[in-house]
């Protein structure tokens, strides 16, 4: 037997243990983002007022369905269960249209996260528009980065406090006006309007205004980057999505380095420098506070403002715009292998221009036809192709629809005459919104007749039942076969509906059932 001593110690450690663990979550670090100006700030600009106004105008397009519906273009009818979205009405049986524009969505963001990478964070997501929307709040009030820092570290003072206290107030307003907004995709939005402000709305319309105007607020103005960087899980989700010749922003080293902020005095002693005169302006407008520089990392959403930023110190430098671009892996991998011949170097921007002081014909440039590439030729594919069927289902899907459900106990009841009668439960589906005659008929199965509890009416083959605008009907119809009309334990038959204004039509195989001492 060993004792303690004698057993093998192995030198090994845990990658977490207590001495090197990294804390899960950093404090955060306020960023104070400076504005850019420039072509991606100005398409951002417009990209933030069409997403804000579709959000926010939508609910008050009026849309005329007749009299018998709502007027609202767009409308989640929860009460009535219902969707309207302009010309179109789904019902609940009809989800799977918003199945598949949900599947359309997550389709169309692979392909554009694998032709132009984040391009949904930096332009489009709801976080991204609304801390837009914030910052610009927050510029109006407090000034521009160097102001806004200046006032944060300064002491706390009347006018301080008064520009705190506008700037949060004009923040909670917007959440409200967020908040707001979205009720009104669920009810009429301008008496829901009149109904809130006149405290007869229904609770359940304050809470919801109340939980959205808090995480709004909270989001957008308190939280901003760190919703992407923690919350998100997109960022982690994307690299899968990402190749070689997908679009990225990118810092250009191979043209920028070594960056240096005495450029003519290196080169006065004979050395190579780079594009990048350090002055750290991509830092300064970057709303995640990172360095574009360091290469690609989780936090970059995007938003091409480190572009602009670039752009403009590169005018002023009389040099070439595109040292942070838009490029892609492939192009940048062949001009690191340039400015490093081979990678036998560290980078040396002479390598990647002429003696002129231009680009060499051998700088790789990105070209629109590499984002048409068999990945991008499966993503459209797939995408068009959801979008057709769907499409081709709405144009030819049916308005009128029977339901019908067999009476299962009894299955059948046999009356004194001898014959047979099955019990059925029967929807009558009006899915347009107008009140319609819509005869229902036997097909089929000779001899039988049915009666309708609440008709008042004989037997027959056929009956016209009116039925209300946009509302299900339900009937219980009883069919009644002669004994000498009985060939089986179940025949089948057609219950059919038919408008005859519109010639619509549709019909259910349904089963008749008899006892098998009948045959
Ligand atoms: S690094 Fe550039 S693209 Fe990325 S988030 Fe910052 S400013 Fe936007
Ligand atoms: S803005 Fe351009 S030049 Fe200035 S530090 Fe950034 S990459 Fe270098």
């Amino acid at each position: 037997m060993l004792d303690n001593t004698q057993v093998e110690r192995l030198e090994a450690e845990a990658v977490n243990s207590a001495k090197v663990r990294q804390p899960m979550y950093a404090a955060r670090k306020k960023i104070f983002p400076k504005r850019a100006s420039g072509s991606f700030r100005r398409f951002k600009w417009l990209a933030m007022a069409v997403t804000l106004g579709i959000y926010y105008l939508t609910p008050w397009l009026r849309w005329d369905r007749g009299p018998f519906a709502p007027d609202q273009a767009v409308l989640l009818d929860v009460a009535n269960r219902r969707f309207y979205f302009f010309f179109i009405e789904i019902w609940p049986q009809e989800f799977y249209y918003v199945a598949g524009l949900l599947v359309m969505a997550g389709v169309g963001l692979f392909l554009v996260t694998s032709t132009v990478g984040r391009a949904w964070c930096g332009y489009t997501c709801p976080q991204t528009v609304w801390v837009d929307l914030f910052l610009v709040v927050e510029r109006a009030i407090e000034g521009d980065r160097n102001a806004r820092m200046k006032l944060d570290a300064g002491p706390w003072t009347a006018r301080k406090l008064a520009l705190r206290i506008s700037k949060h107030a004009i923040w909670l307003i917007i959440g409200a006006a967020t908040g707001g907004a979205w009720i009104f995709y669920f009810a009429d939005a301008p008496t829901l309007l009149v109904e809130l402000f006149t405290g007869t709305a229904a609770p359940v319309a304050y809470i919801t205004v109340a939980v959205l105007t808090a995480t709004t607020y909270t989001f957008g103005g308190l939280m901003r980057e760190q919703v992407c960087t923690y919350m998100c899980p997109w960022p982690r989700i994307q690299a899968a999505m990402l190749d070689e010749s997908s679009l990225t922003v990118t810092y250009n080293d191979w043209r920028g380095e070594p960056r240096t902020r005495h450029t003519k005095k290196l080169q006065a002693a004979g050395q190579s420098v780079g594009d990048c005169v350090d002055c750290n302006a991509c830092v300064a407008v970057c709303p995640m506070g990172i360095d574009i520089r360091d290469g690609q990392q989780l936090e970059c959403i995007t938003c091409a403002l480190c572009i602009d930023a670039c752009d403009g110190v590169m005018d002023k430098l009389g040099k070439e715009r595109g040292l942070i671009s838009y490029a892609t892996l492939s192009d940048y991998n062949a001009n690191m292998m340039l400015a490093t011949a081979g990678g036998a170097c560290s980078v040396d921007p002479s390598l990647v221009r002429t003696d002129d002081g231009l680009f060499s014909d051998r700088v790789a440039h990105f070209h629109v036809r590499k984002i048409f590439r068999p990945r991008t030729y499966v993503y459209m594919a797939m995408w068009s192709l959801i979008g057709l069927g769907l499409l081709f289902s709405l144009l030819t899907r049916d308005r009128l629809e029977i339901n019908v459900l067999h009476d299962r106990n009894p299955q059948f009841v046999t009356l004194s005459d001898g014959s047979i009668r099955n019990g059925y439960t029967v929807k009558l589906l009006n899915m347009i919104p107008e009140p319609r005659t819509i005869v229902v008929s036997i097909g089929g199965l000779p001899g039988a007749e049915m009666s309708i509890v609440g008709v008042d009416l004989p037997a027959d083959r056929s009956f016209a039942i009116r039925v209300e605008p946009d509302r299900l009907k339900m009937l219980k119809v009883f069919v009644r076969l002669p004994a000498d009309q009985i060939h089986g334990a179940a025949q089948t038959f057609t219950l059919r509906v038919e408008d005859k204004a519109s010639f619509e039509s549709n019909q259910y195989t349904a089963t008749f059932n008899a006892p098998e001492i009948a045959r």
